[in-house]
């Protein structure tokens, strides 16, 4: 039982509505702004700390970070989240570009896209199949307005009122993020007015996520989702789902979901499996084990880091998005790395948050010849590779 002065360990559940969420996890204070860098190495190490204290349904699995303070996390154009830099991610938005149009056949209708970053999937949508886009993302550092059929706003996405007539909406990496994801859903749906609506969520797969070491357990998710949740929370918001499924090596999780379909429409959506009851407790089993797990693979890699540099094998940590600052707050707080380099020109010569890294450009690495890189993100692994092969290094890569 929790102590009375954690009275967040009486929340509702978010998605079923039914149960509470019981805590099964403290990970401490880490980074606020983990997507964040700074040109002065102090004002990084100075970066805002939140507390991470995860809780679960026992109903339907669904997960929630209760210490989570949403005035804590102020999101504006100075963070850069950006994924498109790499070439596996830019791929698999293509893939889906064309898979997106080919069976919601998108030309002449409206699309939005919520939590659309720098816009880059939105100008590839709309371009591709023909469709108006309006993108939404208080992130956004572009120009907004409209520009040929797109338009761009720097800030979140109108509630109770204000959104367009859409026929389909898109929402990638943003839905985990938001404090009262309920609430948020209803509000999309009521907006639709009664017309027929679809729309596609992604985010990242609480199954990978919570059944790993958790580097993907970062301050800006304040919700983690498997099938089973992510299906209840769209079902209690009056959503339908048409279909779910992983993605990305299975990191991340789709859902496709309508409103307001007539019974015999004749869309193109495909119907995957909808998620079982066996899912759920899969779930709840990964759940239970996460804190020991987590604990344990922080002590490995911090282990493994001094090891390494001892043995002068000078060992760099290549990534430093979110999964890669979270894994440097957890396992490498001595700075016992030789290096942390990166894709992302924007990031070169800039300080990550609390640790204070800075990060390199892996030209790098041909001087430094490291002879282990350690990487969080498997799906990176062959690109990775070929980059050191081309670097002319010559490193055991190690997935964290
Ligand atoms: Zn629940």
């Amino acid at each position: 039982m929790t102590t009375p002065a954690d009275t967040s360990a009486h929340r509702t559940c978010d998605a079923c509505g039914e149960d509470k969420l019981v805590p099964f996890a403290d990970l401490g204070e880490i980074p606020v702004l983990c997507g964040v860098h700074w040109e002065a190495h102090g004002d990084a190490v100075a970066s805002g700390v939140g507390r991470m204290h995860l809780a679960a349904c026992p109903r339907c699995a669904y997960v929630r970070n209760i210490a989570f303070e949403p005035d804590k996390l102020v999101y504006d154009t100075t963070m850069d989240t950006n994924l498109h830099f790499s070439p596996a991610f830019q791929k698999f938005s293509a893939e889906l570009v064309e898979s997106l149009n080919e069976r919601y056949d998108l030309g002449g209708k409206l699309v939005l896209d919520i939590g659309c970053g720098q816009g880059e999937f939105l100008r590839e949508l709309t371009h591709v199949s023909g469709a108006g886009g309006v993108g939404y993302d208080a992130m956004y550092a572009g120009e907004v307005g409209e520009q040929g059929g797109v338009t761009f706003h720097s800030a979140f996405a109108p509630r109770g009122g204000g959104l367009p007539r859409y026929d389909f909406f898109t929402s990638r990496h943003w839905f985990e993020h938001i404090d009262d994801p309920y609430e948020f859903l209803v509000d999309l749906r009521e907006q639709a007015q009664g017309r027929e609506v679809f729309g596609y969520v992604e985010v990242p797969d609480a199954v990978y996520d919570l059944a790993t070491a958790g580097w993907e357990v970062i301050y800006p998710h304040v919700s983690y989702f498997d099938a089973y949740s992510l299906a209840t929370i769209f079902g209690r918001a009056g959503w339908t789902v048409e279909s779910t499924g992983t993605l990305f090596s299975g990191m991340f999780r789709y859902i496709e979901v309508s409103a307001n379909r007539p019974r015999a429409g004749g869309h193109a959506a495909h119907t995957g499996e909808l998620p079982s009851l066996r899912a759920r407790d899969k779930q709840l089993a990964a759940i239970a084990g996460f804190s020991e797990r987590h604990h344990a693979e922080r002590t490995k890699w911090r282990d493994t880091i001094a090891r390494l540099d001892a043995d002068g094998a000078r060992p760099v940590l290549w990534g430093a998005g979110s999964r890669g600052v979270q894994f440097l707050t957890l396992a490498d707080r001595e700075l016992a790395l030789s290096a942390v380099v990166d894709l992302n020109p924007r990031k070169w010569g800039r300080f990550l948050p609390v640790t204070g890294h800075r990060v390199d450009p892996p030209s790098t690495l041909t001087t430094l010849q490291p002879k282990a890189v350690v990487i969080t993100n498997p799906a990176y692994k062959e690109e990775i590779a070929k980059s050191l092969a081309d670097l002319g290094v010559t490193a055991e890569i190690l997935v964290a």
